[in-house]
């Protein structure tokens, strides 16, 4: 069978392959600790589904118009004032199914066949499959380790061409945790600017920041390019709303009407009861998204203090998002283990663990460890990993840890 040429340049999402796999293993009653997962384990807050079952009850069931209901496009207006004390417009505002269909409508709208966008690596890998599903070429500008995975602003100003359309920024990055600096953010902008070059800011782990750092990319790139500024954002993470589909874009009220019509003709409205529920997460009592980042927190903290007891294990402390992204190469050899491609199958068969490997993301030597999971959960997943890593050093597989 022969598929259009587009699909010869994507694959299916690796951390969707992780759940699927960890999925099958836990259907066969195999008590799997998934680290994979890129999702809250809390609960919807009540007040957000007592608004969905309150719309169900009122027949809130019909068509919506496809950008969203006025009132949810000016909740998410008012929000991003609250947060970021800039003014949005609802006409600056669509809703779509999470922040995957506001990036996608994005890169649909704004991308032609030759363009160049830059993003950043590691990356989350939809990112740059959607850049090539719009026929662009991806443009790739490494962070490193080394630098705590800092998104820099000056390799991404001399990766720009005559050519570039865009730049996509993720922060707090899936799946380093790393922020870029408010100063990064503004040098990019102030680049980006002066050569009419988009700035497309993928904010999805917003309110997922656990040191008091600034971080107000919204209102730097307000300030420097509102007519090329693009955010994609939505209340998947932050209110624990995975599968409500919920997300949005904020832009040029022009660039939103584009979306609009690529959406019309897509999907039309996101689920009409998510709607109301969006408005609930929006608008209610905010004190879910505080006690949801203390918990992180604290699983942020223990985590990566167990896991880097083991020198084998280099991983900085992430600043934002739900991920720990260690460096495993002392794991890896020519002769045994040779990716964290196979570490990851290797974990999920001996120790029923499930974690994504960092080839995916563009960082082969690293894998991704989500801690949206129970502190329990989370210690038993460091002890069977422990355990498996002192079987393969027991067989010879690998040399004993050496501190560093
Ligand atoms: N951006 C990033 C960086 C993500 O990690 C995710 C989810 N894994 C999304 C966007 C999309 O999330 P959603 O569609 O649920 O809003």
């Amino acid at each position: 069978m022969t598929f259009a040429r587009r699909m010869d340049r994507v694959t299916v999402s690796p951390t969707l392959k992780v759940s699927a796999e960890a999925d099958r293993l836990r259907r066969q009653g195999v008590d799997v600790v998934d680290l994979g997962a890129g999702e809250p384990d809390f609960g919807t807050p009540e007040h957000v589904k007592d608004a969905a079952h309150a719309a169900l009850k009122a027949n809130f069931t019909k068509y919506t118009p496809s950008a969203g209901v006025l009132e949810l496009r000016d909740a998410v207006a008012q929000h991003y004032h609250t947060l970021y004390g800039v003014t949005v417009t609802p006409e600056q505002v669509i809703v779509s199914a999470g922040a995957k269909q506001a990036l996608f409508n994005t890169a649909f709208v704004l991308f032609d066949p030759g363009d160049e966008v830059i993003t950043h690596a590691p990356y989350w890998p939809t990112i740059v499959d959607q850049i090539k599903l719009a026929d662009a070429r991806p443009v790739i500008v490494q962070a490193h380790r080394e630098d705590g995975f800092a998104i820099k602003s000056a390799p991404i100003i001399e990766a720009m061409t005559p050519r570039t359309k865009a730049v996509v920024i993720n922060s707090p990055c899936n799946p380093t945790g790393a922020l870029i600096s408010e100063g990064d953010m503004a040098a990019i902008a102030d680049a980006a600017a002066a050569r009419g070059i988009w700035v497309i800011a993928d904010i999805t782990y917003e309110q997922l920041i656990y040191d008091p750092v600034p971080h107000n990319l919204v209102k730097i790139l307000f300030d420097r390019m509102p007519d090329r500024t693009v955010l994609c954002s939505s209340a998947s993470k932050s209110y624990a709303m995975t599968g409500w589909r919920c997300g949005w874009t904020i832009g040029p009220k022009a660039m939103i009407a584009q979306c609009n019509v690529v959406q019309g003709h897509a999907t039309s409205n996101i689920n009409s009861l998510t709607q109301k529920a969006g408005i609930a997460a929006l608008t209610g009592p905010q004190d879910g998204v505080t006690m949801m980042l203390d918990e992180y927190r604290k699983r942020r903290d223990a985590v990566h203090g167990w896991l880097t007891a083991d020198p084998r294990f280099v991983c900085v402390k992430p600043s934002g998002a739900f991920y720990l992204f260690p460096y495993v190469a002392d794991l890896l050899s020519p002769g045994g283990i040779k990716t964290t491609g196979e570490l990851a199958e290797a974990l999920l068969k001996e120790v029923s663990v499930a974690v994504t490997p960092g080839e995916g993301f563009d960082a082969p030597g690293f894998f991704r460890l989500s801690y949206a999971t129970s502190l329990d959960r989370l210690r038993e997943g460091v002890d069977r990993m422990f355990a498996f890593v002192a079987a393969m050093e027991k067989s010879g597989k690998i040399p004993a840890a050496v501190s560093k």
